[in-house]
């Protein structure tokens, strides 16, 4: 090439390194905000979570509001399934979003083995928890993507497993499109129970040592939960959840039980045949339930 297309050649290269420089620039400009607050405390690996935690007389009021929990206490066993349950309003998802540092307790503390939440890194927090909740988001893409959100790398044997724990396997298989099936905006195309149950199969394929399900089943028929139930045993045995639920039977396999009243007061606690022996709250809970499925 002659002269003058060296010379718009450097020009060009020129331009472009000005032009990485700048988006560089960018990207640090972005990496220097607080982007959260706790963003720089200590490392908490996951595989390092044994995920014991404990509320210590914790209040806290939403913004304008009564106080949702008033010096509530409870304690979860690390690699054990906690239940909460109680009436609606109780404040029982207001315990994980504590958990989970989308809110602070204005009094007392929440501890992750043993360490003040608010003293860990908060992406480290958040990825050691897997949150499932009622009305889970999907994206509008197909059943496998929206199972492999967050957990890229899994294999479809992996992917089916962790479908076939959570109990979406078998309708999955059903859809003429099977995994590829696209779920429509928001999930539109599936049904709520349908939806809970590719939410479960995402975190389990996600495998975080902390586990939620905040009444991440209701919107499934007691007999697929059960069948649920049962297939989570195993994944449930090497990790903490915690069960948050209405329907008694959904908790009745946990190690303990917690029985919330109002402002998050715990007035029981046991196992489900002990919370029977006491023939409190629990018990006639129990008995109205058992009637309207009896009835049903
Ligand atoms: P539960 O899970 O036991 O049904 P929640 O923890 O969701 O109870 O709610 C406890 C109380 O806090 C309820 O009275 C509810 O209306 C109130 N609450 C929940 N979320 C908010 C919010 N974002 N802003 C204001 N009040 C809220």
């Amino acid at each position: 090439g002659n002269a003058l297309g060296k010379l718009t050649r450097l020009g060009t290269i020129t331009d472009q390194y000005q032009r990485t420089l700048a988006a560089l620039g960018r990207v640090q400009a972005l990496n220097d905000l607080p982007v959260e607050s706790g963003a720089d405390l200590p490392h908490l690996p996951t595989q390092r979570v044994k995920g014991e935690i404990e509320l210590r007389k914790v209040t806290f009021a939403y913004p304008g509001r009564q106080a949702t929990l008033r010096s509530t206490s409870l304690a979860i066993a690390a690699g054990r399934t906690t239940g909460i349950v109680g009436p609606t309003g109780a404040g029982k998802s207001t315990i994980a979003k504590l958990l989970m540092r989308f809110r602070h307790a204005d009094q007392g503390q929440v501890l992750l083995d043993g360490v003040d939440v608010r003293d860990l890194g908060l992406s480290d927090l958040r990825h050691a928890i897997g949150y499932v909740t009622q009305e889970p988001f999907l994206f509008d893409s197909t059943i496998a993507e929206n199972i492999r959100y967050g957990t890229f790398h899994a294999t479809d044997a992996q992917l089916i497993a962790a479908a076939h724990t959570a109990g979406a396997h078998s309708f999955i298989a059903d859809l003429p499109a099977g995994y590829d099936t696209l779920v429509g905006e928001r999930g539109a195309a599936l049904s709520g129970g349908q939806k809970q149950r590719i939410a479960l199969a995402r975190t389990i394929l996600r495998d975080p040592p902390i586990v939620i399900l905040d009444e991440a089943t209701s919107a499934v028929d007691n007999e697929t939960e059960a069948s649920i139930q049962r297939a989570l045993q195993v994944f449930g045995s090497n990790r903490t959840m915690i069960v948050i639920a209405h329907r008694l039977a959904t908790v009745r396999g946990a190690d303990r039980i917690y029985v919330l009243g109002d402002s998050g007061l715990v007035t029981e606690h046991g196992t489900h045949e002990e919370l029977l022996a006491l023939g409190g709250t629990y018990t006639n809970l129990w008995t109205l339930q058992a009637g309207q499925q009896v009835s049903a």
